[in-house]
C-alpha cells in the first residue's frame, strides 16, 4: 500500500517496483483502476482494504491458496 497522506508523488518508487506494481493514477492501466479505490481505502484502516481486496479476489476468481 502507498499511504495516499504520506505519498508526494515524487516517483521514486515506480521504477524499484520488481513487479512494476506502481503508476501515477493518471496513468493507471483501465485493467487496475479497481485498485484506486482500495489504495484510497487505507485510510479507513486495515480491515476496509482486506474487504474490498477480497471482494475484487471474489469477483475476478483470483484467490490465493491458503498458506500451509
Ligand atoms: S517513493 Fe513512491 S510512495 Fe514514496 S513519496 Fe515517492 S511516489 Fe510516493
Amino acid at each position: 500500500m502507498i499511504d495516499p497522506e504520506e505519498c508526494i508523488d515524487c516517483g521514486a518508487c515506480e521504477p524499484e517496483c520488481p513487479v512494476e506494481a506502481i503508476f501515477p493514477e493518471d496513468a493507471l492501466p483501465d485493467k487496475w483502476e479497481p485498485f484506486v479505490k482500495i489504495n484510497y481505502a487505507y485510510g479507513e484502516g486495515m480491515d476496509v482494504v482486506n474487504r474490498l481486496t477480497d471482494e475484487y479476489a471474489t469477483e475476478h476468481n483470483v484467490q490465493n491458496e491458503p498458506i500451509a
